[in-house]
């Protein structure tokens, strides 16, 4: 499995998804209580690694990954809504946001693009636990 590279979000700046699926096609993708309480319905999706739950995947793809888009949008699980943003309790200055720290993936083919990723960190974890 490819490894995050994981930067201070004041580095990256910008952000925007570009939805060129790279993520849904690297990553193995943890699951909450929460998410699959909401994606069993579908069925076997599921796989159990040593730390929790996953998405399961189909030839090196997300098994909600089709025709070029996540087949399940609305009802993603967390990781999958936050991605490329990483939530820690510790970091470095450039990382901080409020009271927590926030790193970008920067592999994701979507950053230095788009709005500024203050306004999205405001969206995504004011009030969020770590
Ligand atoms: S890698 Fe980044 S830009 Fe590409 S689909 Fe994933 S979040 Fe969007
Ligand atoms: S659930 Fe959707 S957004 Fe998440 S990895 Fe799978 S296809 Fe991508």
């Amino acid at each position: 499995m490819i490894d995050a590279n994981l930067i201070p979000w004041r580095l990256a700046r910008r952000w925007m998804c570009v939805r060129c699926g790279w993520c849904c096609c690297s990553y193995d993708v943890p699951v909450t209580f929460d998410d699959e309480r909401r994606l069993r319905k579908y069925g076997d999706v599921f796989w159990r690694g040593k730390i929790g739950l996953y998405l399961k995947k189909i030839d090196g793809k997300c098994v909600f990954y089709g025709d070029g888009k996540c087949l399940i949008y609305d009802e993603r699980p967390i990781a999958c809504r936050r991605y490329p943003f990483y939530l820690r309790k510790e970091g470095e200055e450039l990382a901080r946001f409020e009271n927590v720290y926030v790193y970008v993936d920067s592999n994701c083919r979507g950053v230095g693009k788009g709005r500024r990723i203050e306004e999205i960190l405001k969206e995504l974890f004011i009030g969020v636990p770590c």
